[in-house]
Protein backbone atom coordinates (compact mmCIF):
# COMPACT_ATOMS: atom_id res chain seq x y z
CA UNK A 1 0.00 0.00 0.00
CA UNK A 2 2.46 2.74 1.28
CA UNK A 3 4.75 1.20 -1.85
CA UNK A 4 2.00 1.81 -4.48
CA UNK A 5 1.15 5.34 -2.46
CA UNK A 6 4.75 7.02 -3.05
CA UNK A 7 4.22 5.62 -6.62
CA UNK A 8 0.95 7.67 -7.20
CA UNK A 9 2.98 10.92 -5.87
CA UNK A 10 5.94 10.33 -7.43
CA UNK A 11 3.76 9.96 -10.69
CA UNK A 12 1.91 13.27 -9.59
CA UNK A 13 5.15 15.14 -9.30
CA UNK A 14 6.18 14.30 -12.83
CA UNK A 15 3.05 15.12 -14.57
CA UNK A 16 2.96 18.07 -12.78
CA UNK A 17 6.69 19.20 -13.27
CA UNK A 18 6.02 18.16 -17.39
CA UNK A 19 3.26 20.74 -17.19
CA UNK A 20 5.69 23.26 -15.91
CA UNK A 21 8.15 22.41 -18.42
CA UNK A 22 5.35 22.89 -20.69
CA UNK A 23 4.03 25.96 -19.91
CA UNK A 24 7.81 27.28 -19.69
CA UNK A 25 8.10 26.32 -23.26
CA UNK A 26 5.43 27.58 -24.29
CA UNK A 27 6.23 31.21 -22.62
CA UNK A 28 9.95 31.32 -23.95
CA UNK A 29 10.43 29.21 -27.13
CA UNK A 30 7.78 29.99 -28.96
CA UNK A 31 8.27 33.61 -29.17
CA UNK A 32 11.28 34.64 -30.78
CA UNK A 33 12.83 38.28 -31.92
CA UNK A 34 11.27 39.28 -35.15
CA UNK A 35 7.56 37.89 -34.73
CA UNK A 36 5.27 40.41 -35.61
CA UNK A 37 3.09 41.81 -33.10
CA UNK A 38 0.18 39.36 -33.91
CA UNK A 39 2.50 36.47 -33.49
CA UNK A 40 3.70 37.34 -30.09
CA UNK A 41 0.20 37.45 -28.86
CA UNK A 42 -0.66 34.18 -30.67
CA UNK A 43 2.63 32.60 -29.04
CA UNK A 44 2.55 33.88 -25.81
CA UNK A 45 1.33 31.65 -22.33
CA UNK A 46 -1.00 34.58 -21.20
CA UNK A 47 -4.36 34.91 -22.33
CA UNK A 48 -4.58 37.33 -25.39
CA UNK A 49 -5.87 40.26 -23.21
CA UNK A 50 -3.07 40.12 -20.71
CA UNK A 51 -0.44 39.62 -23.62
CA UNK A 52 -1.78 42.89 -25.09
CA UNK A 53 -1.93 44.91 -22.29
CA UNK A 54 1.93 44.00 -21.69
CA UNK A 55 2.66 44.74 -24.96
CA UNK A 56 0.56 48.34 -25.13
CA UNK A 57 2.77 49.05 -22.51
CA UNK A 58 5.94 48.46 -24.62
CA UNK A 59 4.83 50.30 -27.66
CA UNK A 60 4.36 53.13 -25.79
CA UNK A 61 7.43 53.30 -23.43
CA UNK A 62 9.67 52.13 -26.79
CA UNK A 63 7.76 53.59 -30.02
CA UNK A 64 5.41 56.19 -28.28
CA UNK A 65 3.16 54.32 -30.20
CA UNK A 66 -1.06 54.54 -28.68
CA UNK A 67 -2.38 50.94 -27.87
CA UNK A 68 -4.51 50.93 -31.48
CA UNK A 69 -0.86 50.10 -33.22
CA UNK A 70 -1.51 46.55 -32.08
CA UNK A 71 -4.07 46.65 -34.51
CA UNK A 72 -2.99 49.44 -37.06
CA UNK A 73 0.74 47.96 -37.07
CA UNK A 74 0.06 44.35 -36.21
CA UNK A 75 2.84 43.11 -38.65
CA UNK A 76 5.86 45.24 -36.81
CA UNK A 77 8.16 43.14 -34.34
CA UNK A 78 9.73 44.82 -31.57
CA UNK A 79 13.79 45.83 -31.33
CA UNK A 80 15.75 43.55 -29.30
CA UNK A 81 15.72 45.63 -26.04
CA UNK A 82 11.90 45.58 -26.41
CA UNK A 83 11.32 42.24 -26.96
CA UNK A 84 13.98 41.37 -23.98
CA UNK A 85 11.81 43.75 -21.71
CA UNK A 86 8.80 42.11 -23.20
CA UNK A 87 10.06 38.44 -22.60
CA UNK A 88 10.55 39.48 -18.61
CA UNK A 89 6.96 40.96 -18.31
CA UNK A 90 5.33 37.77 -19.52
CA UNK A 91 7.68 35.64 -17.17
CA UNK A 92 6.54 37.77 -13.98
CA UNK A 93 3.20 37.81 -15.32
CA UNK A 94 3.38 34.01 -15.98
CA UNK A 95 4.62 33.83 -12.08
CA UNK A 96 1.48 35.52 -11.36
CA UNK A 97 2.57 38.79 -10.22
CA UNK A 98 -0.20 41.41 -10.26
CA UNK A 99 -0.11 43.11 -14.04
CA UNK A 100 -0.68 46.71 -12.17
CA UNK A 101 2.71 46.42 -10.41
CA UNK A 102 4.22 44.65 -13.33
CA UNK A 103 3.32 48.17 -15.18
CA UNK A 104 3.71 50.18 -12.26
CA UNK A 105 0.37 52.07 -12.53
CA UNK A 106 -3.52 51.64 -12.13
CA UNK A 107 -6.72 53.45 -13.27
CA UNK A 108 -8.72 53.77 -10.02
CA UNK A 109 -12.35 56.29 -10.57
CA UNK A 110 -10.80 59.87 -12.96
CA UNK A 111 -7.16 59.28 -12.10
CA UNK A 112 -4.32 57.71 -12.53
CA UNK A 113 -1.75 55.88 -9.40
CA UNK A 114 1.38 55.17 -9.45
CA UNK A 115 1.55 51.53 -7.38
CA UNK A 116 4.24 49.14 -6.33
CA UNK A 117 4.35 46.21 -3.34
CA UNK A 118 4.11 48.05 -0.93
CA UNK A 119 0.92 49.10 -1.46
CA UNK A 120 -2.69 47.78 -2.26
CA UNK A 121 -3.50 47.79 -5.68
CA UNK A 122 -6.61 50.01 -5.63
CA UNK A 123 -9.89 47.87 -6.70
CA UNK A 124 -13.05 49.10 -8.58
CA UNK A 125 -15.42 48.43 -5.85
CA UNK A 126 -13.48 51.40 -3.87
CA UNK A 127 -15.05 53.68 -6.46
CA UNK A 128 -17.79 52.78 -4.47
CA UNK A 129 -16.36 54.96 -1.35
CA UNK A 130 -15.26 58.11 -3.65
CA UNK A 131 -18.69 58.50 -5.08
CA UNK A 132 -20.31 58.54 -1.70
CA UNK A 133 -18.23 61.17 -0.45
CA UNK A 134 -18.48 63.30 -3.76
CA UNK A 135 -22.17 62.86 -3.36
CA UNK A 136 -21.93 64.11 0.37
CA UNK A 137 -19.34 67.56 -0.99
CA UNK A 138 -22.25 68.20 -3.28
CA UNK A 139 -24.91 67.83 -0.52
CA UNK A 140 -23.17 70.24 1.51
CA UNK A 141 -21.89 72.55 -1.16
CA UNK A 142 -19.21 74.13 0.80
CA UNK A 143 -15.43 73.48 1.45
CA UNK A 144 -15.58 70.07 3.30
CA UNK A 145 -12.80 68.53 5.07
CA UNK A 146 -12.34 64.82 4.55
CA UNK A 147 -10.10 62.23 6.66
CA UNK A 148 -8.82 59.14 4.68
CA UNK A 149 -7.78 56.77 7.12
CA UNK A 150 -5.37 54.01 5.28
CA UNK A 151 -5.00 56.02 1.94
CA UNK A 152 -2.51 53.21 0.99
CA UNK A 153 -1.50 54.48 -2.51
CA UNK A 154 -3.76 57.98 -1.91
CA UNK A 155 -6.57 56.53 -4.08
CA UNK A 156 -9.70 57.38 -2.37
CA UNK A 157 -8.11 60.91 -1.22
CA UNK A 158 -6.30 62.08 -4.85
CA UNK A 159 -9.84 60.86 -6.60
CA UNK A 160 -12.03 63.13 -4.29
CA UNK A 161 -9.53 65.58 -4.75
CA UNK A 162 -9.38 65.74 -8.12
CA UNK A 163 -13.09 65.57 -8.82
CA UNK A 164 -13.73 68.48 -6.77
CA UNK A 165 -11.91 72.11 -5.19
CA UNK A 166 -14.15 71.92 -2.79
CA UNK A 167 -12.40 68.80 -0.46
CA UNK A 168 -9.50 69.10 1.98
CA UNK A 169 -8.10 66.17 3.13
CA UNK A 170 -5.64 64.42 5.37
CA UNK A 171 -5.01 61.33 4.32
CA UNK A 172 -2.99 58.78 6.73
CA UNK A 173 -1.18 55.36 6.66
CA UNK A 174 0.89 53.37 9.37
CA UNK A 175 2.95 52.36 6.78
CA UNK A 176 5.94 54.54 5.58
CA UNK A 177 6.58 52.58 2.18
CA UNK A 178 2.66 53.61 1.42
CA UNK A 179 2.88 56.96 1.71
CA UNK A 180 5.82 57.60 0.20
CA UNK A 181 4.12 56.46 -2.71
CA UNK A 182 0.67 58.23 -1.50
CA UNK A 183 3.01 61.42 -1.46
CA UNK A 184 4.23 60.86 -4.96
CA UNK A 185 0.54 60.35 -6.63
CA UNK A 186 -0.20 63.46 -4.69
CA UNK A 187 2.53 64.94 -6.46
CA UNK A 188 2.25 63.82 -9.85
CA UNK A 189 -1.40 64.55 -9.70
CA UNK A 190 -0.85 68.24 -8.88
CA UNK A 191 -3.06 67.95 -5.75
CA UNK A 192 -0.22 68.94 -2.56
CA UNK A 193 -2.28 71.83 -1.69
CA UNK A 194 -5.44 69.71 -1.19
CA UNK A 195 -4.39 66.41 0.29
CA UNK A 196 -2.32 66.18 3.42
CA UNK A 197 -0.77 63.15 4.66
CA UNK A 198 -0.11 61.72 8.18
CA UNK A 199 2.09 58.54 9.23
CA UNK A 200 0.22 56.69 12.52
CA UNK A 201 -2.58 53.34 13.34
CA UNK A 202 -6.04 54.70 12.42
CA UNK A 203 -6.79 58.22 14.60
CA UNK A 204 -3.47 58.08 16.05
CA UNK A 205 -2.10 59.86 12.90
CA UNK A 206 -4.42 62.55 13.08
CA UNK A 207 -4.24 65.39 15.84
CA UNK A 208 -7.25 65.58 19.26
CA UNK A 209 -9.60 67.86 18.79
CA UNK A 210 -9.61 68.06 14.71
CA UNK A 211 -12.82 67.24 13.22
CA UNK A 212 -14.15 66.48 9.96
CA UNK A 213 -16.91 66.45 7.78
CA UNK A 214 -16.19 63.33 6.09
CA UNK A 215 -14.54 60.00 7.31
CA UNK A 216 -13.56 57.58 4.88
CA UNK A 217 -11.90 54.06 5.07
CA UNK A 218 -11.49 50.81 3.17
CA UNK A 219 -8.97 49.29 6.02
CA UNK A 220 -7.92 45.73 5.98
CA UNK A 221 -10.99 43.44 6.66
CA UNK A 222 -10.12 40.05 5.06
CA UNK A 223 -10.13 37.39 8.29
CA UNK A 224 -6.43 36.00 8.53
CA UNK A 225 -7.90 32.35 7.82
CA UNK A 226 -8.59 33.55 4.25
CA UNK A 227 -7.67 31.16 1.46
CA UNK A 228 -7.41 34.04 -0.90
CA UNK A 229 -4.56 35.64 1.26
CA UNK A 230 -2.32 32.85 -0.64
CA UNK A 231 -3.98 32.64 -4.27
CA UNK A 232 -3.52 34.86 -6.95
CA UNK A 233 -2.38 38.74 -7.20
CA UNK A 234 -3.26 39.12 -3.27
CA UNK A 235 0.20 37.19 -2.59
CA UNK A 236 1.89 39.45 -3.80
CA UNK A 237 -0.19 42.28 -2.07
CA UNK A 238 0.82 43.56 1.60
CA UNK A 239 -0.77 41.43 3.69
CA UNK A 240 -1.14 44.28 6.11
CA UNK A 241 -3.19 46.08 3.67
CA UNK A 242 -5.51 42.92 3.66
CA UNK A 243 -5.91 41.30 6.54
CA UNK A 244 -6.23 42.26 10.47
CA UNK A 245 -4.60 39.29 11.11
CA UNK A 246 -7.62 38.38 13.23
CA UNK A 247 -11.55 38.42 12.61
CA UNK A 248 -11.43 40.89 9.70
CA UNK A 249 -13.34 43.31 11.96
CA UNK A 250 -11.15 44.60 14.33
CA UNK A 251 -9.75 47.67 12.62
CA UNK A 252 -13.79 48.37 11.35
CA UNK A 253 -14.21 48.70 15.05
CA UNK A 254 -11.64 51.25 16.05
CA UNK A 255 -12.36 53.45 12.85
CA UNK A 256 -16.17 53.09 13.62
CA UNK A 257 -15.89 53.19 17.55
CA UNK A 258 -13.57 56.06 17.48
CA UNK A 259 -15.27 58.27 14.55
CA UNK A 260 -17.71 60.52 16.99
CA UNK A 261 -14.80 62.28 17.94
CA UNK A 262 -13.37 63.09 14.98
CA UNK A 263 -16.75 64.25 13.29
CA UNK A 264 -18.13 67.06 13.08
CA UNK A 265 -22.14 66.93 14.22
CA UNK A 266 -24.24 65.37 11.55
CA UNK A 267 -20.84 64.07 10.22
CA UNK A 268 -20.63 61.60 7.87
CA UNK A 269 -18.40 58.02 7.96
CA UNK A 270 -18.04 55.47 5.04
CA UNK A 271 -16.30 52.48 5.30
CA UNK A 272 -15.68 49.50 3.01
CA UNK A 273 -16.00 45.83 4.22
CA UNK A 274 -16.17 42.27 3.18
CA UNK A 275 -18.94 40.93 1.34
CA UNK A 276 -20.16 39.08 3.90
CA UNK A 277 -19.86 41.52 6.71
CA UNK A 278 -22.68 43.96 6.59
CA UNK A 279 -24.46 42.90 8.92
CA UNK A 280 -21.29 43.17 11.60
CA UNK A 281 -20.51 46.51 10.83
CA UNK A 282 -23.77 47.87 10.92
CA UNK A 283 -24.22 46.72 14.67
CA UNK A 284 -20.53 48.23 15.43
CA UNK A 285 -22.06 51.53 13.83
CA UNK A 286 -25.15 51.27 15.74
CA UNK A 287 -23.13 50.68 18.98
CA UNK A 288 -21.05 53.62 18.08
CA UNK A 289 -24.41 55.40 18.36
CA UNK A 290 -24.41 56.22 15.02
CA UNK A 291 -27.78 57.12 13.14
CA UNK A 292 -28.64 57.29 9.47
CA UNK A 293 -26.90 54.11 8.64
CA UNK A 294 -26.79 52.95 5.22
CA UNK A 295 -25.86 49.91 3.84
CA UNK A 296 -24.12 50.37 -0.52
CA UNK A 297 -23.86 47.67 -2.82
CA UNK A 298 -21.19 47.66 -5.18
CA UNK A 299 -21.13 46.66 -9.25
CA UNK A 300 -21.80 43.13 -8.26
CA UNK A 301 -24.69 43.63 -6.36
CA UNK A 302 -23.14 42.46 -2.66
CA UNK A 303 -23.42 44.85 0.31
CA UNK A 304 -19.74 46.59 0.11
CA UNK A 305 -19.71 49.51 2.11
CA UNK A 306 -21.72 51.24 5.26
CA UNK A 307 -22.54 54.74 6.18
CA UNK A 308 -23.65 56.74 9.28
CA UNK A 309 -23.73 59.95 10.89
CA UNK A 310 -23.12 61.46 14.26
CA UNK A 311 -26.04 62.94 15.34
CA UNK A 312 -26.69 66.27 14.60
N1 LIG B 1 -11.21 44.32 -1.58
C1 LIG B 1 -9.96 43.66 -1.34
C2 LIG B 1 -10.04 42.21 -1.78
O1 LIG B 1 -11.01 41.57 -1.56
C3 LIG B 1 -9.58 43.73 0.11
C4 LIG B 1 -9.11 45.06 0.47
C5 LIG B 1 -9.23 45.31 1.93
O2 LIG B 1 -9.04 44.43 2.76
N2 LIG B 1 -9.52 46.49 2.22
O3 LIG B 1 -9.12 41.71 -2.36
Amino acid sequence: MAILMIFAMLLRLSIKQSCLRHLAIANTSRMSIGQSLRELIGNCALPANEARILLAHLLEKYYQLPRSALLSRDDMSLNEQAFQEWESLVSRRVNGEPIAYILGKKGFHNIELLVAPGVLIPRPETELLVDIVLAEITRLNQSTRVLDLGTGSGAIALAVASATPLASLIATDQSTEALVIARQNAKFLNLTDQVQFSQGSWYEAVGPQNQFDVIVSNPPYITDRDPHLTQGDLRFEPPSALTDYASGLSCLEIIISQADEFLKPGGLIVVEHGFDQSEAVIALMKLAGLVNIQVHLDLAGLSRAASGRKSP
